[in-house]
């Protein structure tokens, strides 16, 4: 029989309202520009805590839902990083719409920089994904409101090795757990991406005589730390089915699904990405019911906004940063420790600690 009805598009029921109450948004800005091709949206979460920080990513999305969907994603993640991390920032995040090789100029990081500056501060920008400090000197030609400028330009230098650190302290503190022992020594890693973060994440665990694993799609990535530091390379699909210790995401998000949750069979999950389980909820659970020690993406990467935080507040000094980002260890522990006596996923209870440091300062700025 022919259709007689046209079939609805997913896309079509997709409502950004709808997306915006359910996460628990406060203000989505969708910024165009046709001189010079911009296509940007910046999503603030949660501003309780002070103003929302988080970086921008660059990226070539399939359409304007994914854009959309993947930034109201990553600026709810960085509400409970900055919270969970003692920082008093709230949580956003930004998104360029583009082909990282083409798309970027100055004319169009000078135009993102003029709408972050038009929200007077409630938003500060940083880097991420296919952005780096080159470009945030760009951004800072418009607003003040910027952070992770070069060492030259006073800033805090690139956060990605205070990202890769505060991972391996999140990594360590997974293995605590799962082996009752810190040391990753002679542990099979599988290190997905080596980019900015999972680069130095690779030295950090060569330094420790850890066996590495690596993919990536850029083959001169691969090349440099196999070369460097004896990592093996896989193929990008080939990743899921090691059989590891540990998984150390390092590329993008959504990589715990359901997909690849029945192929991994690693003990412990420990990596930079953001947005690691697919399905919050479902993932999370099915994670502890596979009885693998899963260490919160947002709670272990908050390194680097460790780093940017602390250059935007002035004063920033190198070694405090990294002694700050040190402190995850301990923080990662309390949560996985959290989850097994609560007998929830570790998502779950790190957001409870998150959620709970909003609501106690959110009362006592009521009170004031
Ligand atoms: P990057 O762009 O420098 O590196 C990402 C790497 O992943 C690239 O080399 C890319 O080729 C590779 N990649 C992309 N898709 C892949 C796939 N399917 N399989 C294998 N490799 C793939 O970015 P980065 O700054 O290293 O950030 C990595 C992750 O960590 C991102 O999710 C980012 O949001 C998160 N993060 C970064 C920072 C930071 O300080 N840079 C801080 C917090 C979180």
């Amino acid at each position: 029989m022919v259709e007689t009805t046209t079939p609805a598009y997913t896309e079509s029921t997709f409502s950004v309202y709808e997306e915006i109450e359910k996460m628990g948004h406060e203000q989505l800005v969708i910024c165009h520009d046709s001189a010079t091709g911009l296509k940007a949206i910046i999503g603030i979460h949660n501003t309780v805590l002070g103003p929302a920080l988080g970086g921008t990513r660059l990226w070539n999305y399939k359409n304007d839902q994914e854009a959309i969907t993947d930034v109201l994603r990553l600026s709810r993640g960085m509400t409970f990083k900055n919270a969970i991390s003692g920082l008093n920032i709230g949580g956003g995040k930004a998104v360029i719409i583009g082909d990282a090789k083409t798309v970027k100029s100055e004319a169009l990081l000078r135009r993102f920089g003029k709408f972050v500056e038009s929200l007077n501060g409630k938003y500060i920008t940083a880097e991420d994904v296919n952005m780096r400090t080159e470009d945030m000197e760009f951004i800072a030609m418009e607003t003040r409101h910027v952070t992770g400028l070069s060492e030259e330009r006073g800033g805090g230098g690139d956060p990605s090795p205070v990202t890769a650190y505060s991972t391996y302290m999140g990594m360590k503190a997974a293995a605590q757990k799962a082996y009752g022992s810190e040391s990753l020594t002679g542990k099979v890693v599988a290190v997905q991406g080596v980019g900015q973060v999972g680069k130095h994440l690779v030295e950090f665990l060569s330094k420790e005589n850890a066996e590495i694993y690596v993919t990536d799609i850029s083959e001169e990535r691969i090349a440099h730390v196999v070369e460097e530091y004896g990592a093996k390379a896989v193929t990008m699909d080939e990743i899921y089915d090691l059989d590891v210790d540990i998984y150390a995401p390092c590329a993008l998000g959504a990589t715990i699904n359901d997909d690849t949750l029945s192929r991994l069979k690693c003990d412990i999950i420990a990596g930079a990405a953001n947005n690691q389980l697919k399905d919050e909820e479902k993932h999370g659970k099915l994670l502890l019911k596979k009885g693998v020690v899963y260490a919160p993406d947002f709670v272990i990467n908050a390194g680097g906004v460790m780093n940017v935080c602390a250059e935007y507040m002035g004063g920033y000094n190198r070694e405090a940063t990294y002694r700050q980002a040190e402190k995850i260890f301990d923080t990662c522990l309390e949560i996985l420790n959290k989850a097994e006596i609560e007998k929830i996923p570790t998502q779950e209870a790190a957001i409870k600690i998150a959620m709970k440091r909003i609501q106690d300062i959110a009362q006592l700025k009521s009170m004031l």
